[in-house]
């Protein structure tokens, strides 16, 4: 049986951040990760929208985005002189009614405290922002002015993937099927058959997350939820608009730029929650998104679906934000899962936090203690108001 010191279920940004900082971070002992899909085809990862924020209402999260924040502005440096994921910075526009200000305010105070870069804009401050707008029913709007904005999520993957191979880590194009553990994770075995020993597993399975943990018997709250992503043409839509932020209306329908075209999404509310499985549903767009949108941005009534597709979030249904740390009875098996919305910006950090664990025992860079499973079992929920 092949061994390896690092055994990384999924390849994904979070799999390949865990292996990527560990080396970066001095760990020199042998580094798997094991991807069932090498084009990562139906990942999280390729089919992200890339925003990165830092409107959050939990610190650890402001704090997550912030690391992805300085590898994306460091780019050149880390990864070389050519590496480019047209990182836009044009900031995230959240609406919000009367009755969500002090939730906007209270927001944007922890933002302000931690170096965000969070304006809160009035109705009429709105409207001479934004002329091409119409904000009947908006209170207030919170902008980060700089800091937030997206990239190219598989660009960024790419970068950190390949500095991972760089540095002596293996890539194995295979399924984790099973995990052999007693008091320890020991080994685990693949689809194409055999079984690699394994010192430490790390779970960065994405939206199978929870299969992967119960695996050795752990009930992690993480599966796939689906999401829409519809991207339209509209002609005669302004430049201003074009160039300016990521749209986020009160009721959960939000849009952005993206080249010539827009890029529509929805959060489902409870009772809407779709199957996770790979059908698109086109009727949201007309019903929802589209109303939605033409009421906020006049021009928007001649809008016009091109494309659009399928993904799946890695959705932690307990409480909406990451599960980063050790197994509370199986000291070296590792979770970086249910990023749910905010994984591709929060990987590079969940990585690195992974890394700092299994080389130090301990967080060095990000104490991220309250993201542990350990709040699952005790059913205290961290819950993240800002979820997209
Ligand atoms: C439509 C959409 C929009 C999004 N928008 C944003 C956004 O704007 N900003 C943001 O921060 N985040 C966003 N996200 C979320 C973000 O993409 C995810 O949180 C993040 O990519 C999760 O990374 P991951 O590495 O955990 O998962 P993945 O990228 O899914 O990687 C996990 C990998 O594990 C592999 N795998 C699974 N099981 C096994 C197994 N048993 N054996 C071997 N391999 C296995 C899978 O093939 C997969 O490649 C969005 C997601 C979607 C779907």
């Amino acid at each position: 049986m092949t061994n390896y010191d690092v055994v990384i279920v999924g390849g994904g940004i979070v799999g390949s951040s865990t292996a990527y900082f560990l080396r970066k971070n001095g760990f020199k002992g042998s580094i798997a990760v094991i991807e069932k899909d090498p084009t990562y085809a139906k990942a999280c990862t390729p089919l992200s929208w890339g925003g990165i924020r830092k409107q959050f209402s939990n610190a650890e999260n402001v704090h997550l985005s912030t690391f992805g924040l300085n590898l994306i502005r460091n780019l050149k440096s880390e990864f070389g002189p050519e590496s480019d994921i047209s990182f836009r910075e044009t900031g995230y526009l959240v609406l919000a009614s009367e009755a969500s200000v002090s939730v906007l305010e209270e927001n944007a105070k922890l933002q302000n405290s931690l170096g965000a870069d969070t304006v809160l804009l009035s109705q009429s401050e709105l409207t001479a922002k934004y002329p091409y707008a119409q904000f009947e029913g908006i209170a207030m709007g919170s902008l980060g002015r700089t800091g937030e904005g997206w990239f190219d999520p598989y660009g960024l993957l790419t970068l950190i993937r390949k500095g991972a191979i760089a540095k002596n880590v293996t890539y194995l194009a295979d399924e984790v099927v099973a995990i052999d553990a007693g008091r320890e994770a020991k080994s685990v075995t693949l689809q194409a058959g055999g079984k690699i020993g394994a010192g430490v597993v790390v779970n960065a399975g994405g939206a199978s997350g929870g299969a992967i943990a119960a695996m050795v018997g752990f009930d992690l709250p993480v599966s796939a939820a689906k999401r829409y992503v519809y991207i339209v043409d509209c002609p005669k839509a302004p430049e201003e608009f074009r160039k300016g932020p990521a749209w986020f209306n009160t009721d959960g329908v939000y849009w952005r730029p993206e080249g010539r075209n827009f890029l529509f999404g929805f959060t489902p509310g409870e009772d809407e929650e779709p199957k996770p499985d790979w059908e698109m549903e086109h009727h949201w767009f007309e019903e929802r998104l589209w109303p939605s949108a033409a009421e906020r941005i006049p021009v928007f009534e001649e809008a016009k679906v091109v494309s659009s597709y399928v993904g799946h979030y890695d959705y932690n249904w307990f409480d909406q934000n990451g599960i980063i740390g050790r197994h509370p009875s199986l000291p070296n098996f590792y979770f970086g899962n249910g990023f749910s919305g905010h994984g591709i910006q929060q990987g590079p950090a969940t990585g690195n936090a992974i890394s700092e664990l299994i080389i130090h025992g301990e967080y060095k860079t990000i104490d991220l203690k309250r993201l542990g499973v350990e709040r699952i079992a005790a059913n205290q929920p961290l819950f993240e108001k800002n979820i997209f």
